[in-house]
């Protein structure tokens, strides 16, 4: 496997690794750019060479469901990018979770999760995954003792977002970390919103990381991809994982933890649950998320800037009741932010997603989002374009008034994901929309 760039001890920038961890010049052609492997399957030199394949006593290329050069090239730049150890990337945000939680856990196992993760997760683990009975305990992740009173004997994995989406609340990943170790379980972040640039779960106790890439590490709204990222220093030898320590009946009685250490259990999810299940990233997905990658810390630097300027237009413009972005001083979240995300022009870099309350309400809302001219109106977020929605209209229309509010997403509720087009444009078109939404409303 390739390595990233080493010279002597020198540790690259953020921005250095962005753009070469885990290539090199293609030693066959010389070719600068990482080349799309299209192919499912690479020739054995030898049956010799086929057999220690085969028994993980070589590393190299079988199958693109088990591996491939270019989606290689991928996760070892996710893994440098999240100061990590492996990084195992699959077809989709969702299938990075699957993947992730289904490498430790099994039927009767429990977890502990955030209640104000995304929506899709909170699908994957409340229903689909109590079909395949694993069941998870919801708690709001404002105080992370509610963490410690949901977790049972059963309990292997305590799970949240670093930002949550759309709440924008911010999680304080070491106290969580704190709870989760100290009953034996790992904690598992979804890092989508902030990326990896603004933050890095694991030098604050992650475990494990995920990522939908589809959002900002792709960058350009193109692209499905996800990735699970191993932090490398969770005892799997504690007692609770005795399939990370015992001979895999899945794949011919490999110890995962004892033959390969701090990547053990990377190479389980890789085997056992990537190579059984199947939800692995394309060779093209992958190339294609590499560009985005390259330009990740120049892009995230612009997204924060964006955001914090149409967060404060936003505070003291008339037709609006209240903003909520973390970036705020006034922001409940603004200490954590300060303390977990790397700083953006002296200010603790938020990331792009905001939310605030029109004033008229869900009618205004709606009004909004069509009086909008650039501003796209989609279901997405992390994109280069900037990206508006109406969630009570939207995402969240099938919940009845109780269910909106236990999911913190009111009437008046619109969400923005700041692109980084020029923002005194973006700022116009919002004014615009605003005026036309709410005229004649107080
Ligand atoms: C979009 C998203 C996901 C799901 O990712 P997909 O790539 O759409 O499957 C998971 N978590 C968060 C926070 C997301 O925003």
């Amino acid at each position: 496997m390739s390595q990233p760039p080493k010279s002597g001890d020198r540790d690259y920038a953020f921005a250095t690794r962005a753009i070469h961890a885990g290539a090199i010049p293609d030693p066959v052609t010389g070719a600068r750019a990482t080349p799309i492997h299209q192919t499912t399957s690479f020739v054995f030199d030898s049956a010799e060479h086929a057999a220690s394949l085969f028994n993980l006593q070589t590393f190299g290329n079988v199958y693109s469901r088990i591996s491939n050069p270019t989606v290689a090239v991928f996760e070892e730049r996710v893994a440098s990018l999240e100061n990590a150890r492996a990084a195992l990337a699959c077809a989709s945000g969702m299938a990075a979770q699957m993947t992730a939680l289904l490498a430790i856990l099994k039927a009767g196992d429990h977890i502990v999760a955030a209640s104000t993760l995304y929506g899709g997760t909170v699908g994957q683990l409340g229903i689909g995954f109590s079909r395949l009975g694993i069941e998870t305990t919801f708690v709001d992740p404002s105080d992370p003792e509610n963490f410690a009173r949901a977790i049972r004997p059963n309990t292997r994995a305590v799970y949240g977002e670093t930002i949550g989406n759309p709440l924008v609340n911010v999680l304080d990943i070491a106290a969580v970390a704190e709870v989760a170790h100290a009953h034996g379980v790992p904690l598992v972040i979804d890092n989508t919103v902030a990326s990896p640039y603004l933050c890095n779960p694991c030098d604050w106790g992650a475990d494990i990381v995920v990522h939908s890439a589809t959002k900002y590490l792709g960058g350009h709204g193109t692209t499905m991809g996800g990735v699970v990222v191993e932090g490398g220093k969770f005892p799997w030898d504690n007692g609770k994982f005795p399939e990370m320590v015992e001979p895999s009946r899945a794949y011919h009685g490999v110890k995962f933890y004892e033959t390969f250490g701090d990547f053990g259990y990377t190479m389980k999810a890789r085997l056992e649950v990537n190579r059984t299940f199947g939800a692995v990233l394309s060779p093209m997905s992958a190339w294609q998320l590499l560009q985005g990658t390259e330009t990740l810390h120049l892009r995230m630097r612009e997204h924060c800037r964006n955001a914090l300027k149409v967060a404060q237009f936003l505070q003291q413009h008339p037709k609006v009741r209240w903003v909520n972005y973390p970036g705020l001083p006034d922001s409940p979240y603004y200490e954590l932010a300060k303390k977990q995300f790397r700083t953006v022009d002296g200010q603790p870099g938020a990331s792009g997603i905001l939310t605030f309350g029109i004033e008229g309400g869900a009618a205004a809302g709606e009004r909004f989002i069509d009086a909008c001219e650039f501003l796209s109106h989609l279901a997405n977020i992390g994109d280069a374009k900037t990206l508006v929605i109406h969630p009570a209209s939207t995402t969240h229309r099938q919940l009845n008034d109780e269910e909106l509010r236990k999911a913190g997403v009111s009437a008046d509720m619109v969400r923005l994901s700041v692109g980084i087009e020029d923002v005194d444009d973006i700022l116009w078109d919002i004014d615009q929309a605003l005026e036309r939404a709410t005229r004649g409303a107080a």
